[in-house]
């Protein structure tokens, strides 16, 4: 998606560890003109794919998710990080290895909230390596609901995930698709 190709070339910043910094309108500063823009193009790309609830992971995906979801006419379900304390019966329970903070979180939806009735949309903002993805796909299929497809703002293509989702059938779009970054230079090259 061009515009916010466009928009990651001026404002974005390339930061040691592979880290690319959306700060100033993706994920610190939002720019819901932008968020619009995007939530359409998800919207388009996904017009037949049936979708009835999106589910994203807390926090960076909630915003992006809530502005495709006036799209979609859909509610959002975000699953939480959650402390062991509140794991139960009453929800789904997966393990996520952050990317970014290299921890890793118990992630949990109660069970009201995701069914074998629902066919989703995933929504977030980055694709890294994907454990994040991986979560979200495990707490789908303990629901028995319906993987529609999966919409990232930003995939860095050179970590793999993406292309590995893809091969196994899975509808991945990206908006914007990272193949390259060099953090001395701050430069991005896009697929
Ligand atoms: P994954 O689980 O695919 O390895 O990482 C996905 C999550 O890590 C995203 O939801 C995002 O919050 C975070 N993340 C991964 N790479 C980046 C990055 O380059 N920049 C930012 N801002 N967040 C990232």
């Amino acid at each position: 998606m061009e515009l916010l190709e466009k928009r990651i070339l001026e404002d974005g910043e390339v930061y040691p560890g592979d880290i690319l910094k959306v700060s100033g309108f993706l994920n610190h500063q939002m720019d819901i003109d932008l968020l619009k823009e995007m939530g359409l193009e998800w919207k388009r790309r996904f017009a037949d794919a049936g979708v009835n609830k999106i589910l994203t992971i807390e926090a960076s995906g909630i915003g992006i998710a809530c502005i495709a979801a006036l799209e979609f006419g859909c509610p959002v379900v975000f699953a939480k990080k959650s402390k062991s304390l509140n794991l139960g019966k009453d929800v789904y329970c997966t393990k996520v290895e952050s990317f970014t903070h290299k921890n890793v979180s118990d992630v949990i939806v109660d069970r009201r909230y995701l069914g074998p009735e629902d066919r989703i949309l995933i929504i977030d903002d980055f694709l890294a390596n994907g454990k994040a993805l991986e979560g979200l796909m495990d707490l789908i299929h303990q629901a028995g609901a319906t993987l529609c497809g999966i919409g990232i703002a930003i995939e860095k293509g050179f970590q793999g995930a993406g292309d590995r989702f893809r091969a196994k059938g899975i509808r991945l779009e990206s908006l914007a698709i990272v193949d390259k970054m060099d953090g001395e230079k701050g430069t991005v090259t896009f697929r």
